[in-house]
C-alpha cells in the first residue's frame, strides 16, 4: 500500500469521501480436509458515509463471507488471515478508525459494534430468530443491549418499528413465536431488529429475495427513508439487479471472492469496464425483445472451490481474453476514475504491448 492511501485510510477519507468502512486486501479462508478454499482473497472496497454499495455477483462469490467478515461471524474452519476492516466514526471520532480484526473477539468493544453501530439482516430469517422466544421478547432484547431504555420505553419503540417495517397489527406480532410467523412476516422482524439501534452501517444480505414485489417495495422505501433522516450506510448484498438500479449509489462486482469492478450505479450500468459486469448486465432479461431471442447467458459455471483457475479467475469464462496472458498472469486492479477501478488487463496498455511484442517474436 502506497503512503498516500495509508494516510487516506487513518483519516477515513477518500477524496471529497468520508469513508464510515474500508475494507483493506481482507482474505478470509476456510481450512477443509481437500485443502484452502480462498472464499474471500484480497478484497478491498469502502462505503462513503450515508451512501448504499450494492455487492452483485454470482452464488459463491464471497459476497456473503465478506459481510460476515465485517462483523467477525466466521466459523470454523474459516478464519481471516490478512487484511483489515477500518471503521471510522462511532467511538473512535477523536481518533484514528477502529480495525474489526484486531478487535478481540470476545470483548466489549466488538459487543458494542456488533448489532449497535454495524447491524446485519441475514438471508434466512428462521435461522436468525429464536423459536424459544416471542418477537417482542427479541426485539426489546436488541433493543436494551443497546440503548439505555426501560422494558416500557424498548417495547414501545418495537412497535413502532414493526409498524414501520408494514407489519399490521405490531402490539399482537410482539406476542408471536417466530414460527407462527411467515417467512416474508420474520424477514420484517429481522430488518426492524437490526433498525432498532439506529445502527451506523446495515449490511443487509438479500434482505428481500423472500418478500413479495409490495413488500419488497416498502421494505427498500423504508431503508431510503432511514437512510435520509439517520445518515446510516449500506451495504445491500443482492443477485437482483433492477433493486441495485434503484437503490445503489455504487457497485461492487465480485467473482471467485475477488472484486473485479466497482463504481457509481450509472456508470456501471452504463459503461461496465469489465467483461463479467458486461455479461452480467448482459443476461438480464428486458421488455421489447423478441419472445424468441434467447437470453444471453454466462458461458460455463463458477469453478469448484478447490479448483481455482490460474491467472484471471474469470478466464475460462471470459469472451475477450487473451491467450498465454489471461491465464497465467493475474490482472492488475486499474484506477480508472474517482472511486472507479477494474481489475482486467485489457485496461493494462503497458502488459498488453509487452505481451504482443513478446507473441511477434515467438
Ligand atoms: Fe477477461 Fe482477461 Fe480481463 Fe480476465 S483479465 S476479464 S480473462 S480479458
Amino acid at each position: 500500500m502506497t503512503e498516500d492511501r495509508a494516510l487516506s485510510l487513518s483519516k477515513g477519507r477518500q477524496g471529497d469521501h468520508d469513508i464510515l468502512l474500508e475494507i483493506d486486501r481482507l482474505r478470509t479462508h476456510f481450512f477443509v480436509d481437500g485443502g484452502v478454499v480462498r472464499a474471500v482473497d484480497g478484497v478491498s472496497l469502502s462505503v462513503p458515509a450515508g451512501k448504499t454499495v450494492c455487492v452483485v455477483g454470482e452464488s459463491g462469490c464471497g459476497k456473503s463471507i465478506t459481510a460476515r467478515s465485517v462483523l467477525r461471524l466466521i466459523e470454523r474452519p474459516g478464519r481471516i488471515v490478512d487484511g483489515r476492516i477500518l471503521l471510522s466514526g462511532g467511538d473512535s471520532a477523536a481518533g484514528e478508525p477502529v480495525d474489526v480484526v484486531a478487535l478481540d473477539p470476545e470483548g466489549e468493544r466488538l459487543r458494542g459494534i456488533r448489532g449497535g453501530e454495524i447491524a446485519m439482516v441475514f438471508q434466512e430469517p428462521m435461522a436468525s430468530l429464536s423459536p424459544m422466544y416471542t418477537v417482542g421478547n427479541q426485539l426489546v432484547e436488541a433493543i436494551r443491549v443497546h440503548l439505555d431504555l426501560t422494558e416500557e420505553e424498548a417495547s414501545r419503540r418495537g412497535v413502532e418499528l414493526l409498524g414501520r417495517v408494514g407489519i399490521p397489527r405490531p402490539e399482537r406480532i410482539m406476542e408471536s413465536y417466530p414460527f407462527q410467523l411467515s417467512g416474508g412476516m420474520c424477514q420484517r422482524v429481522m430488518i426492524a431488529i437490526a433498525l432498532s439501534c439506529r445502527p451506523r452501517l446495515l449490511i443487509a444480505d438479500e434482505p428481500t429475495t423472500a418478500l413479495d414485489v409490495t413488500t419488497q417495495a416498502r421494505i427498500l422505501d423504508l431503508l431510503a427513508d432511514l437512510q435520509a433522516e439517520t445518515e446510516m450506510s449500506m451495504i445491500f448484498i443482492t443477485h437482483d439487479l433492477g433493486v441495485v438500479a434503484e437503490i445503489a449509489d455504487e457497485v461492487v462486482v465480485m467473482y471467485l471472492g475477488t472484486v473485479v469492478e466497482q463504481g457509481p450505479v450509472d456508470e456501471i450500468f452504463h459503461d461496465p469496464q469489465h467483461p463479467y459486469t458486461r455479461a452480467l448486465l448482459a443476461s438480464i432479461p428486458r421488455m421489447g425483445r423478441g419472445a424468441r431471442q434467447r437470453l444471453a447467458t454466462i458461458p460455463g459455471q463458477v469453478p469448484a472451490p478447490l479448483q481455482r483457475p490460474a491467472g484471471c479467475p474469470f478466464h475460462p469464462r471470459c469472451t475477450e481474453a487473451i491467450p498465454g496472458l489471461c491465464d497465467v498472469e493475474e490482472p492488475p486492479m486499474i484506477e480508472l476514475g474517482e472511486r472507479r477501478r477494474a481489475c482486467c488487463v485489457l485496461h493494462d496498455r503497458e502488459r498488453l504491448d509487452r505481451h504482443q511484442g513478446e507473441a511477434a517474436r515467438s
